[in-house]
């Protein structure tokens, strides 16, 4: 029989040193068979997905049951649920009467069909926020969201809050988002699974390989973004971008996408990308190809993440992993990886980032030493064991 293998702690003793990995494997011994169960709107796609695939593992590893259940909707539920999610990130809704006759309808229905005997309880993004009314509170329940809050539309907010107030714990990913709400904050940033097919090493040959059967042209340096097809990652001022920096060398850009199930605007706004598509420019939907992902960000000569807010950006730990130098914008999470002309470089807007584009791609020695420090800036704060530990002392501050 085949044998299937999880990650365990002591994987990472090489990567983050044997001290923290005990102390993590002791703290954790405090909690065995705690029963932990992690709600979400998607299987798949975006990062809340990609890191609740890594996270839930990792803490069973450890000795906690940890489940991962993903609510289930229908289409004009998630429409309303990605315009809620616009909304706490600062654009417009219309929350009418019927919209939210839907949107609680299908949680209450959820409730219905899930069964909690846990411990914790960790609600992930507004998606599933109202489940916690239809409960019984005999234990915890958290908070955990990923979005960047830090200019919600007042109504939405509002609305929302009703049941935000409700929880334990609120844990957001940095204190810029912090908003009136009853639960006390708490900021975990994300972190990254460094031995997945997206993050661990691969050989010039798997690249090659990869970037082969996409007929990705590797004669020119590369210029990659890799974000879902939504507004918020600035598609179109990164396609401004490497067009200006055109002016001034010659290079291929890669915008790779992909489209979450709880997301319904990922087809339309790929659409409206494809008529800019020419030989350097390539928009692909290969997405779900993590050895792709992977290839890209190792490949690049630099890794754009251009949004206009941004909880996190997975993406920018994941390409500066790869020792690959990234230009983000100043917004939200991404702040908080990128130290500017340290490890990558800030940018606020579409002139800035195509006169970093140039600047990089002129100057192979800067971007091997910014690449260098970006990986060590990984290492050293966005892998999985920091934030499963932080999960650990939260959990202990529930017991005390
Ligand atoms: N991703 C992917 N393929 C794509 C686009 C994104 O696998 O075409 C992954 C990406 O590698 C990262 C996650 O989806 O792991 C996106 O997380 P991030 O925090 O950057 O953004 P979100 O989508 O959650 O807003």
């Amino acid at each position: 029989m085949a044998q299937y293998r999880i990650q365990q702690i002591e994987d990472y003793v090489e990567l983050i040193g044997a001290a923290k990995v005990e102390r993590i494997r002791n703290k954790a011994k405090e909690f065995e068979g705690l029963r932990v169960a992690n709600f979400n709107s998607t299987y798949y796609g975006g990062g809340v997905a990609e890191m609740l695939s890594s996270m839930t593992l990792l803490m069973n590893s450890l000795g906690l049951q940890t489940e991962w259940r993903v609510i289930q909707g229908t289409p004009d539920f998630f429409s309303i649920t990605k315009k809620m999610h616009n909304a706490l990130q600062g654009g417009e809704i219309d929350l009418t009467s019927i919209k939210k006759e839907i949107f609680e309808q299908v949680i209450y229905e959820n409730s219905v069909r899930n069964f909690i005997r846990h411990d914790f309880v960790i609600v992930h993004d507004p998606q599933p926020l109202p489940l916690i009314e239809h409960y019984e509170k005999r234990c915890p329940w958290l908070w955990r969201c990923h979005i960047d809050l830090s200019r919600p539309q007042p109504e939405t907010w509002k609305y929302l809050r009703y049941w935000i107030d409700l929880y334990d714990a609120a844990i957001l990913s940095c204190p810029d988002f912090v908003q009136e709400m009853e639960p006390p904050p708490h900021f975990f940033m994300p972190a990254i699974n460094p031995f997945n097919i997206k993050n661990r090493e691969l050989s010039d040959k798997e690249i090659d390989e990869r970037l082969a059967h996409y007929n990705i042209p590797t004669d020119l340096p590369l210029v990659v973004q890799i974000s879902r097809f939504d507004p918020w990652k600035d598609p179109v001022g990164v396609l401004e971008a490497f067009k200006r920096a055109r002016k001034e060398l010659d290079a291929t850009l890669v915008l790779l996408g992909n489209f979450a199930t709880d997301d319904p605007e990922g087809e339309q706004i790929y659409e409206s990308l494809c008529a800019c598509r020419d030989e350097r420019i390539l928009i692909l939907t290969s997405g779900d190809d993590s050895a792709l992902v992977n290839a890209l960000q190792t490949r690049a000569a630099v890794v754009l993440q251009k949004s206009l807010r941004e909880g996190f950006g997975l993406t920018v730990s994941e390409a500066m992993w790869k020792g690959t130098p990234v230009i983000g914008s100043n917004v939200g999470g991404i702040r908080y990886q990128i130290e500017d002309g340290v490890n990558g470089f800030l940018v606020s807007s579409v002139e800035q980032a195509a006169a970093r584009i140039v600047q990089l791609l002129k100057d192979k020695k800067l971007r091997d030493e910014m690449g260098e420090r970006a990986r060590e800036t990984v290492r050293e704060k966005f892998l999985l064991p920091r934030y499963v530990d932080q999960y650990l002392d939260l959990f202990a501050e529930f017991r005390k």
